[in-house]
């Protein structure tokens, strides 16, 4: 968990400036408080519930919006985070290599000139507006989401077993639909991109209008 780590290397860094470790101060100054060091300025400030902007928990990675999972091949574990593709409208696949997801919002700009279908996995008829994943690999309609340590497929099936155990709905009723292909996509690691259109190929073959 490097963001936890980091931010407990800021807290501890912060702790060892205001017990008087940081350069000895100038004995005139009459302010009782020592200002703020600038970096503590930078760290992520979550509100109330604990979530920062993207509305991640900066509290507990384990909590319930970013669970664990682990792969049926190799046993490694993950954190993953279930996404409604109804709620915002977006279609969304999987890189063919690696644990990437692609998210592709409904209402972008590029979703007026593109139409495709929402609330569901990506077509084909995309792929070929998108650029190449961060890996390498392409993103695919056909794509299952990958493990992050041996990039093999997972199964929708198999993932049942931690899905269903760590959603709160699932006390209520809620059960996975067991598809890679429906209306949730998963984002592993949080290894995922957003509106990654390859704006050359979109703007050839989906001209702007003038
Ligand atoms: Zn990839
Ligand atoms: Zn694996």
């Amino acid at each position: 968990m490097p963001a936890l780590r980091q931010l407990a290397n800021v807290s501890s860094d912060y702790t060892a400036r205001v017990r008087g470790e940081s350069p000895p101060r100038p004995a005139a100054r009459s302010s009782p408080r020592p200002p703020r060091p600038a970096r503590v300025g930078r760290r992520v400030q979550p509100d109330a519930a604990g979530r920062d902007a993207l509305g991640y928990s900066t509290i507990l990675l384990t909590s319930m919006d970013n669970p664990t999972g682990w792969c049926e091949h190799c046993g490694g574990a993950f954190h993953y985070r279930l996404i409604h593709n109804g709620f915002g409208d977006s279609a969304y696949a999987y890189c063919d290599a690696c644990a990437y997801t692609v998210l592709l919002d409904g209402w972008s700009e590029a979703a007026k000139r593109v139409h495709f279908r929402v609330q569901q996995r990506m077509t084909p008829d995309v792929e070929r507006l998108l650029k190449l994943c961060p890996c390498g690999g392409a993103f695919r309609a056909s794509a299952d989401p990958k493990c992050p340590h041996c990039s093999r497929p997972l199964s929708a099936v198999v993932a049942t077993s931690y899905i269903e155990k760590n959603a709160p709905g699932t006390a209520k009723g809620w059960r996975w639909d067991q598809s890679w292909a429906g209306v949730y996509s998963i984002a592993i690691n949080e290894k995922i991109v957003k509106e990654w259109w390859d704006e050359e190929v979109v703007e050839r073959l989906f001209p702007a209008e003038r």
